[in-house]
């Protein structure tokens, strides 16, 4: 067999139920005859939200509603569990195991209502519950095809820093904490099941990479094992010029490259979670994006370079939970620290800057944040600038969250003049009113704030003037 690596990825949908289950482990299987192979598992779909739900409701004291949860999350797997495995023992042996994780879960929540309290940290355990009961699942329904494969907890492999519920992985740990424990799997010929989403803090708590994040992980551990590639398995046919649901005329990009990649995954394209690609860059491993509900089809390639297409423009994008927040007035003018003092509290928060514009007479400085986080970064705003509020300096700090964000989106947009033009002529022929324009140096993306309502209008009408829809 060849000693290629290939790191896989099953996303929630592609894990949802015990026929999904049985199908990637077909593609586990029929990938393994090639090369080796590591998957990475998500927790069935749903179930992560059903976690964190039991979680607050043993916040909220109430640990008969987290029991009925977690009750009705051990009759998902075990029906799932059922109709996958015929062989008695080994449908015995991961029932137990399943067992365990439930009872670990139903401790955390039983502590938690107690309390009335509940730490990110424990959060992190029992929002990654999930992947501990579907990981098993994979690895047994792979064992039903003839296959060696073994469940594996991510806190053996992945070591991240100890921001819960948004860690970052510590690479040079990971390396040698990942080829110690699955080189010696591979070696055997035994296929490794993955927990994603989850890693261990070097102080040995369990941490989550974020919500959707188990792509990170895959990407994590393909650079660790110096995989040849990584294959993103969803339920979708790979990374789309524009959302279908807005854009019928939308259609599969069969390479794009990393930048387009990350632009279009920060940008709201809900394929990739934004922070993927990181780890893969350096060693420039191939990303594919696949749709495991229908293999026959090639999917999306992202490389370094991607494709070439002499159109520049490649896909659009638009994120609508956003609010724009405006801080200005005529009194700011000259007020030389009114941007670092912006941003830094706006860091504070915690809010990730979507995008930002100011204005050349310097009275106004707009940006984007996601709507989650706005009205707690408008409240530090004020509070920041109170001082300057009351002698006016700075007039107002206000919040729209009517808008959305529209993202033009190409590498080779560089050097080619007239995107912009035929963007913003297009926008005026539609009636669709701009509030603000950014466009890095990069020129990697140009984008505009728009009222929500236009999104739609927006969209179309430039899927069309850019040509995307004859691709
Ligand atoms: N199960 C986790 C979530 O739903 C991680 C993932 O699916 O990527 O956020
Ligand atoms: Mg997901």
């Amino acid at each position: 067999m060849s000693t290629r690596l290939q790191v896989m990825k099953f996303g929630g949908t592609s894990v949802g139920s015990a026929e999904c289950i049985a199908r990637a482990a077909q593609i586990i299987a029929n990938t393994a005859k090639e090369m080796r192979c590591v998957a990475v598992v998500s927790a069935m779909s749903g179930v992560t939200n059903r976690l964190i739900e039991a979680a607050k409701t043993a916040q909220a004291g109430n640990a008969a509603g987290a029991t009925a949860i977690m009750e009705s999350l051990r009759t998902q797997h075990e029906t799932a569990l059922e109709s996958l495995v015929r062989n008695t023992e080994e449908s015995e042996r991961v029932r137990q195991k399943m067992e365990a994780v439930l009872a670990h879960g139903q401790r955390f929540c039983g502590g938690t209502a107690l309390l009335r309290e509940l730490s990110p940290r424990t959060l992190d355990t029992i929002s990654s519950l999930g992947e501990r009961l579907s990981a098993p699942l994979v690895a047994a329904a792979v064992k039903e095809l003839g296959l060696e494969s073994e469940a594996v907890d991510a806190t053996e492999l992945i070591v991240t820093d100890s921001y819960h519920g948004g860690a970052e992985p510590q690479m040079d740990f990971t390396r040698s904490k990942s080829q110690a424990r699955l080189k010696p799997l591979l070696e055997r010929g035994i296929v490794p099941i993955v927990t994603g989403f989850l890693g261990c803090s070097t102080s040995g708590e369990l941490t989550t990479l974020g919500r959707g994040g188990s792509d990170y992980s895959a990407t994590i551990l393909g650079a660790a094992l110096d995989a040849d590639e990584v294959v993103i398995w969803t339920d979708v046919d790979g990374v789309l010029s524009a959302d279908p649901r807005l854009v019928p005329e939308a259609k599969t990009i069969p390479g794009i490259s990393y930048r387009e990649a990350a632009e279009l995954a920060y940008f709201g394209a809900k394929v990739l979670h934004p922070k993927t690609l990181r780890p893969v860059v350096d060693a420039a491993i191939p990303v594919w994006i696949r749709n495991s509900f229908e293999p026959q089809k090639l999917g999306t390639k992202i490389t370094p370079e991607g494709e070439n297409n002499s159109a520049g423009v490649k896909a659009l994008t638009a994120i609508r939970d956003v609010t724009l927040i405006s801080v200005g007035g005529p009194g700011i003018v000259g007020l030389t620290d009114v941007v670092g003092r912006t941003f830094s509290t706006t860091a504070e928060e915690r809010a990730s800057v979507l995008l930002i514009s100011q204005s050349s007479s310097q009275n106004d400085i707009c940006f984007c944040v996601s709507s989650a986080d706005a009205q707690q970064t408008v409240e530090a705003l004020r509070k920041e600038f109170a001082q300057d509020l009351a002698h006016q300096k700075v007039e107002h700090i206000t919040a729209d969250p009517k808008i959305a964000i529209v993202a033009v989106v190409g590498q080779n947009m560089v050097g080619t003049p007239g995107i912009a033009g035929k963007t913003f002529a297009a926008m005026g022929k539609e009636g669709v009113n701009i509030i603000a324009i950014a466009q890095g140096s990069s020129e990697t993306n140009i984008s505009f704030v728009i009222e929500e309502k236009s999104v739609m209008t927006a969209l179309r009408s430039l899927h069309r003037e850019f040509g995307l829809d004859n691709r």
